[in-house]
């Protein structure tokens, strides 16, 4: 079988896949972390789902090109509506917004029958993501920051359990942990130190628009990322003293 490089953000998700599972990859693009987990011998099955024609045939080319039809299969369809349910052990959604995989996951409910774990990378909107799984029944059980190309991802793995045990007695609110992330905020890494850096300097800028501004809804809105960035600066001097 070939070799294939993938990158650090993809080989990090293949790592959370158990050896022997049956892995859905669920926007797949061109199916590089599903190929990945084949010839690299982790994956038993893998299934590359797709919404959009040119990445399914990619995907399909891809899979095409490593020989493994009785290993593969791709499929064309929006979010979790190409599984039968009890078909995969695992499920991938990597690349997209939090929003997005959360309405993949809640469309998809039925078809996560018989899935013991969840492996996701939202590119923002984490917090929407910790908040589903809670709500969900899905325990989180790792969390990942890392940074590739100058841009930071984080990656969350959760199975089914008592989805409260990773927010219970920590330093910090739950409400809190589900945008920082409870792993993360244990671990306190450069990582995310330098994301929420780049959070307040993101906020610290709109707030000199905005006072620059005359209208009369702005002073509401300062008020808001006032809130905000005093928040922000708060967990970010605990990153900075607390470290374990
Ligand atoms: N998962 C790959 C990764 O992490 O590198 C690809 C990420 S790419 C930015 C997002 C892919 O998801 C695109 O190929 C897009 O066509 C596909 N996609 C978006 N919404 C989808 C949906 N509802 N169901 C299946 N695929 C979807």
């Amino acid at each position: 079988m070939t070799s294939l490089t993938i990158s650090k953000r993809l080989q990090t998700i293949a790592r959370y896949c158990p050896e022997g599972a049956r892995v859905a990859d669920i926007g797949s693009d061109h199916a590089l972390l599903a190929s990945y987990l084949l010839v690299k011998g982790i994956a038993s099955f893998v299934i590359a789902g797709e919404l959009n024609e040119g990445p399914f045939q990619a995907a399909k080319k891809q899979i095409h090109t490593l020989q493994v039809k009785d290993r593969a299969s791709v499929r064309k369809g929006n979010g979790l509506a190409v599984l039968e349910p009890g078909e995969a052990d695992v499920v991938c959604i990597a690349g997209m917004g939090g929003q997005l995989i959360v309405s993949i996951l809640e469309a998809g409910l039925p078809k996560l029958e018989g899935v013991q774990r969840l492996i996701l990378q939202p590119n923002v909107g984490e917090e929407a993501v910790r908040r589903w799984l809670l709500n969900q029944g899905w325990q989180l059980v790792a969390e990942t920051i890392l940074k590739e190309d100058g841009i930071i991802y984080e990656i969350l793995v959760a199975e089914r359990g008592v989805p409260t045990v990773p927010y219970e007695n920590k330093d910090r609110p739950q409400e809190d942990l589900l945008r920082i992330g409870p792993f993360l905020w244990e671990e306190k890494s450069e990582i995310l130190l330098e994301k929420w850096s780049s959070e307040a300097e993101k906020w610290q800028k709109v707030l000199l628009q905005l006072q620059r501004s005359d209208k009369p809804e702005a002073a509401q809105r300062i008020a808001e990322i006032e809130r905000e960035v005093k928040w922000i600066n708060e967990v970010i001097a605990c990153l900075r003293t607390d470290k374990p």
